[in-house]
């Protein structure tokens, strides 16, 4: 870890515990360079969690995209900066705690739909309506791709 007082990249750890909800281990280190003490939080994501997209295709799970789906959906909605954040985790743990270590994105949108229509009617029919949308689309693109195996479209890049 580099020091975030000197930037050297040497230190010890003196301490390793789980985060209150034990989704992150938090380390208390020493520099070793400047003796000045400091705090990591690390996730634990050893056994990374990936999505399947319509066409079959591999990602690495991404909850920024996630988030900003939330965030679109609750715009102008009693939800607080904090409210999303909280959310956004719930759905974010549910996803990494599960044995499955592949989720579609069908499932995440499943997923994502049944918190919101949990908290907030509004957010979840604007969520739903452009999820929606968005799978008909996708589905079309792979439609268009069956017919024309060797076109590629943009975004398409590995
Ligand atoms: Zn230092």
């Amino acid at each position: 870890m580099r020091c975030p007082f000197c930037k050297k990249d040497n230190d010890k750890v003196i301490d390793t515990r789980p985060s209150e909800d034990g989704s992150a281990i938090r380390r208390r280190r020493e520099c070793l360079g400047c003796g000045k003490r400091f705090t990591t939080h690390e996730r634990l994501e050893e056994m990374p969690v990936r999505v399947i997209k319509k066409n079959g295709r591999r990602e690495p799970f991404d909850r920024s995209k996630i988030h900003t789906g939330v965030l679109r959906a609750v715009e102008k909605r009693p939800f607080s900066i904090e409210d999303v954040e909280k959310l956004v985790d719930e759905m974010e743990r549910e996803i990494l705690d599960q044995s499955e270590r592949e989720v579609s994105t069908r499932d995440i949108g499943e997923l994502v739909m049944a918190k919101l229509r949990a908290v907030d009617e509004v957010a979840y029919v604007r969520f739903a309506s452009v999820y929606r949308e968005y799978s008909a689309l996708e589905e079309f693109i792979n439609e268009i791709r069956t017919f024309n195996p060797n076109g590629k479209t943009n975004g398409d890049k590995e």
